[in-house]
């Protein structure tokens, strides 16, 4: 983690935390804080974001609270620089979860959500070459974007942000916007967010696999730590969490070589690391 990433991630708590320090609820703290994330450039989200092997950014986010259970996602969004703002639009105006591709962003230009536009080329390549590059990808770095927050009435929430990871084909969606793989929040469990190779996140389902460890009564270090492992042994696969629960416990676990991330009470300085081992 650079350093200017260290203070970006310090603004971004202390912004969250504001929120929640004035009585907000956690929704607007996780869509604050991950929209200055998503704003700055610095991590795979937003403007950041990857490309896609025929260059187009294409992104995913999701957001949950925890007292109704209530979620809203996008996926394979373009040209739109705070997709977690759309995913919160999705969750307050409308009876769905989740709206993909081209529909997602027309939805989000209709509330007049800030665009971005992609400074990249779009590649013509064949499918067949695309497929072939994608086949020999061997990079594991991941930048997703993701917050969990707990607010004075007792509510959790979740969220994340991304771009997705190196070298995936046009069309790939991660487990950030889908809701228990990426992303969980439940007032009688806590909230979990995913960074991480989506494909494994999502075949074992670990947002909410972390959340019911969490109600049987497991503290959030033990759940990630439980739910990683078993990631690990499984399927080989490679994340980390951010775990939250309702009492205010928390722990940052991840089971790749490194996670930049951080936490705030509003006690002193927010506490910021690259790896949290
Ligand atoms: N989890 C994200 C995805 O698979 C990648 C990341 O965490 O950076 O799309």
């Amino acid at each position: 983690m650079t350093l200017v990433q260290a203070a970006c991630l310090a603004d971004a708590l202390e912004a969250g935390y504001g929120i929640l320090a004035q009585g907000g609820p956690a929704v607007a703290a996780v869509e604050s804080t991950i929209g200055l994330l998503e704003q700055s450039g610095l991590f795979n989200a937003g403007r950041g974001a990857n490309r896609q092997l025929d260059g187009v950014q294409r992104m995913d986010a999701a957001i949950m609270e925890g007292a109704h259970l209530e979620a809203g996602a996008v996926a394979s969004i373009e040209g739109i620089l705070h997709p977690i703002t759309a995913a919160r639009l999705v969750l307050e105006e409308t009876d769905h979860v989740l709206l993909v591709g081209p529909l997602a962003s027309r939805f989000a230009r209709h509330f007049k959500l800030d665009r971005h536009r992609s400074t990249g080329v779009p590649r013509r390549l064949s499918y067949g070459r695309i497929l072939a590059r994608q086949r020999c990808s061997t990079t594991e770095r991941y930048g997703t974007v993701g917050t969990v927050a707990l607010d004075r009435s007792g509510t959790v929430a979740a969220g994340a942000s991304t771009g997705g990871i190196e070298s995936m084909l046009p069309g790939r969606v991660g487990d950030s916007p889908l809701i228990g793989c990426g992303v969980y929040a439940d007032n009688h469990s806590g909230a979990v967010s995913m960074t991480g190779m989506g494909e494994g996140i999502i075949r074992l389902v670990i947002a909410k696999s972390i959340c019911d460890r969490l109600a049987m009564g497991k503290s959030p270090a033990v759940a990630a730590g439980q739910v990683l492992r078993m990631l690990v042994s499984r399927i080989r696969g490679s994340a980390g969490a951010v775990v939250l629960s309702p009492d205010g416990r928390f722990a940052i676990r991840h089971v790749t070589p490194h996670m930049a991330a951080g936490w705030w009470n509003g006690i002193g300085l927010p506490t910021v690391r690259g790896e949290f081992l």
